[in-house]
């Protein structure tokens, strides 16, 4: 039989974990299924050792469950402790529970290695204070960016995140009004473009030559790709590299082995395109 891994979320019909972790097992010639589970809210932790006590081997979890995640690893990464959230979970075989979280690294190798960003000494800015900014950050922050700035609709969210975050590098909260310098980078980690909204940007916020990342993926031009470009970024990007990027991550984790994805990044852009 082969080894069972699954995505835990809700909602969760949406996830395209299942397709991602089938080409790479295709590609490695690992033998594992990969499924979707819907769980209800409040019911995460019955749902999780049901699939452990079926022979399930890892997950992924998605929203709202990574805060649940992190709280029944029994052992954490340094990076999802700093995040406070958990992506992935590895079942040992001692019976303990590994939790980490590959976003902020999905985002990093999509931003340098296929698009060939880097982040050092760059000013960054990033909007949103949710689950996934928290998660991003300590991998941003690894990179020794000149600055982070996190900007959010709800202020003392961004201030409250920036301050757990501030010891290393200058990491500054503030709402959008507060914008007034300009960025070599700018992350929508928000979710405002599943509704088609943006967050009221100032115009002066690009530097020269910026690049800009929607970690929203779907429909493209995303609206924040479209903002980029109407304000002449140099690259405006989505989110698809960077979830293939960090599925390897968890496939990693629970195989062993890191999986090529540029073709499985093409697989997904064609049939999202068809
Ligand atoms: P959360 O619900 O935790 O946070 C949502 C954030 O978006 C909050 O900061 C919220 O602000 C802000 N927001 C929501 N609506 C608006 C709006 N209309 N105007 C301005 N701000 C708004 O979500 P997550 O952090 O988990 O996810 C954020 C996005 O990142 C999602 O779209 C998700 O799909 C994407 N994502 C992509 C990944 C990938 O691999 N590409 C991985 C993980 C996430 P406030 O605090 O004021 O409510």
């Amino acid at each position: 039989m082969s080894d069972r891994y699954a995505v835990m979320g809700n909602p969760v019909a949406h996830s395209k974990s299942p397709q991602i972790h089938q080409l790479f097992a295709e590609q490695t010639g690992q033998a594992l299924s990969y499924e979707k589970i819907l769980v209800p809210l409040g019911e995460f932790q019955q749902a999780l050792e049901a699939f452990r006590d079926s022979g399930g081997k890892g997950l992924n979890i998605t929203v709202p469950f990574k805060q649940d995640a992190r709280e029944v690893a029994h052992s954490v990464s340094e990076r999802a402790r700093a995040g406070g959230a958990v992506n992935t979970l590895l079942f040992e075989s001692n019976g303990r529970i590994f939790g980490d979280n590959t976003d902020g690294t999905g985002l990093v190798r999509d931003l340098r290695n296929n698009h060939a960003v880097h982040l050092a000494g760059k000013r960054i800015l990033i909007l949103g204070a949710g689950g996934a900014v928290r998660g991003v950050l300590p991998a941003l922050l690894g990179e020794l960016p000149e600055s982070i700035t996190i900007a959010n609709r709800t202020e003392t969210k961004a201030i409250e995140l920036a301050a757990l975050f501030n010891a290393k590098l200058p990491v500054k909260g503030c709402g959008y009004d507060a914008l007034g310098e300009r960025f070599d980078i700018v992350i929508n980690g928000t979710s405002a473009g599943l509704t088609g909204e943006l967050p009221p940007l100032p115009h002066t916020l690009l530097r020269e030559g910026a690049s800009c990342y929607d970690m929203v993926y779907g429909d493209i031009p995303t609206v924040f790709q479209q903002w980029a470009l109407e304000h002449d970024a140099a690259l405006a990007l989505d989110g698809l590299g960077m979830l293939v990027e960090q599925a390897a991550e968890s496939f990693f984790i629970w195989r062993g082995i890191s999986p090529d994805t540029a073709p499985v990044i093409e697989v997904l852009r064609q049939a999202m395109a068809d």
